[in-house]
Order: C-alpha cells, then structure tokens, then sequence
C-alpha cells in the first residue's frame, strides 16, 4: 500500500504524541512498569527529612525512604544511577503523580482513603505514629491534651495537620509547606510545638542534640505508602512484591538501622502488605 502524504503525516504526529505520553513530565500520570523498562524512574522524596528524605550538601541523597526507592528500582531492574529523585512536599504529592511529574513517592507518604481517591498506594512499608517535638526544658506540653490555646506548626497537606484541625480545635495551628520550617520555627520561639510523625520529629531532634524533644506517646497510625498512579496495579502488585522482598530478605532491617536507627528511634515490627 502507498501510503500518501497526509497520512504519513499523520502517523508522524500519532507517533511523536506517544514518545511524548511516555517522557512524561506533564499532565498525564505515569505507569512504572513502562518507565521502568526504559530504564529510569523518576522518584517523588523530602528533601529536608533527616533520616528519611534528605538532600546532602554534595547533592546526594540519603534516608530510609531513599533506600526504599532505590530497592524498589533495583527489583524492576532499574539501576540507582538511573533514579531521578524530585523533591515532594506533602501538599505537592497527589498532583506529581496525577499530572505525570513522577513514577511515583517515597516520602512519608500515609496511605489515607481520601488520598486513595487520586493516587493508589503499595506497601505499607513502614508504620509510624504521630507525636510532637519541642524544647528540651519544656516541661508543659506532655501531649495532645495540652496544647489547648498554643501555637502549634505542621505541614499544609498533611494528615498531622488534618487531625489536629479536626480533633483539637483549641490549638492555634500554624501550618508550613515543610518540617525544616517547622523545625525553624521552633528554634527560634515563633511556635511552640511541631507536630508530625515520630520517625520524622526523631530525625529532627538527632540532628540537633540537646535542643529538642519528642512527647507524646504515637497518637495516630500512620502507614507508609508508595504512591503511584491510580490505575496502575501492575505497578502497585511490582513494587508489593519488592517491598515483601526487601522486607523478608533482611535489606529493609539493614536499610533502617543505617538511616534512621542513629536517631536512636527503635525498630518497630515489620510492616504487612496490603494487597487492595
Ligand atoms: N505521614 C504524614 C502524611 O503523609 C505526615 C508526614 C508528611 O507530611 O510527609 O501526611
């Protein structure tokens, strides 16, 4: 058959959206096992999480959640070196992955039902709980019950920030786009509690010896979910049997221990997989 001119115009176009759709990088959500086959996957993690998501001075990365990423691409055959990590903020999270921004993100991430109505989620990989941090010499704010009247920071679009607006009405909370912000303001008087999950406050406190607390005992459960887009189960179903192998082959007790067990944040029962 001769194909004529317009038409092979026409599949040239077809052709060219396809390469387009499948770069990425804007308005339509990713899958990660086509990312994955080509060779490199964009990764959504805190890049102020010490611990857990953190940005280096050098331009490296570190954390639990930056060795979850990276075991997760190894087990889809996608090398480290290959992982383009993107900062996700908390409020910023749903959107990377519904507009295609990234493959998916590792970043403290609870799997909550109403983010389930954007994202899907695989894991959980970890269970924290939420706490507060404050000054070493505080000797006031012992935990939720009595922050009645102060000021307390946490991250816009979190589910910290959600539950303290929910269930303690009383406390004057001061929201932030990032912990660090939090932390900061912290430091230097402007709020008089952060609250967030332990695992991270612990980082927080590590960072700084002698500053700052964690109370309170966990007032929340909060699974550790990888999001990715929302109809691609055979990413979820990929990245569930990583992490079980990651989980069972002793590299996530080993990933932990190296990361977040220098805040002195004890390990906590493996995580179970909740296959949806
Ligand atoms: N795990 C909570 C959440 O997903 C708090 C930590 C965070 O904001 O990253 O909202």
């Amino acid at each position: 058959m001769r194909i004529t001119r317009p038409l092979r115009f026409g599949v040239a176009i077809a052709a060219l959206s396809i390469v387009a759709t499948a770069c990425g990088g804007g308005e339509e959500a990713r899958s990660v096992s086509s990312s994955a086959e080509a060779g490199n996957l964009v990764v959504g993690i805190k890049f102020d999480q010490p611990g857990l998501g953190l940005r280096n001075p050098d331009g490296s990365f570190t954390g639990f959640d930056v060795e979850v990423a990276k075991y997760v691409a190894g087990q889809l055959g996608v090398d480290e070196g290959n992982i383009e990590f993107r900062e996700a903020p908390s409020a910023q999270r749903e959107t990377l992955i519904e507009n295609g921004e990234v493959d998916m993100v590792v970043a403290t991430y609870s799997i909550t039902d109403t983010r389930k109505e954007k994202v899907s989620f695989a894991g959980p990989y970890f269970v924290a709980g939420q706490s507060l941090l404050v000054s070493e010499d505080n000797t006031d704010i012992t935990g939720p019950d009595t922050l009645e009247g102060r000021t307390l920071c946490s991250v816009t679009g979190s589910t910290p920030a959600q539950n303290i607006a929910d269930e303690y009405p009383g406390v004057q909370l001061q929201p932030y786009d990032t912990y660090s912000a939090c932390v900061e303001a912290l430091r230097n008087g402007t709020v008089d509690a952060v609250t967030t999950d332990d695992i991270i406050l612990a980082g927080y406190a590590a960072q700084s010896p002698g500053q700052f607390k964690v109370v309170g005992e966990p007032f929340t459960t909060e699974n550790y979910g990888i999001g990715l887009a929302l109809d691609d189960t055979e990413g979820r179903n990929q990245i569930n049997d990583a992490i079980e192998e990651m989980v069972s082959s002793g590299a996530w007790e080993q990933a932990f221990n190296e990361t977040v067990g220098d805040s002195g944040y004890e390990l906590p029962a493996e995580p179970t997989v909740d296959r949806y």
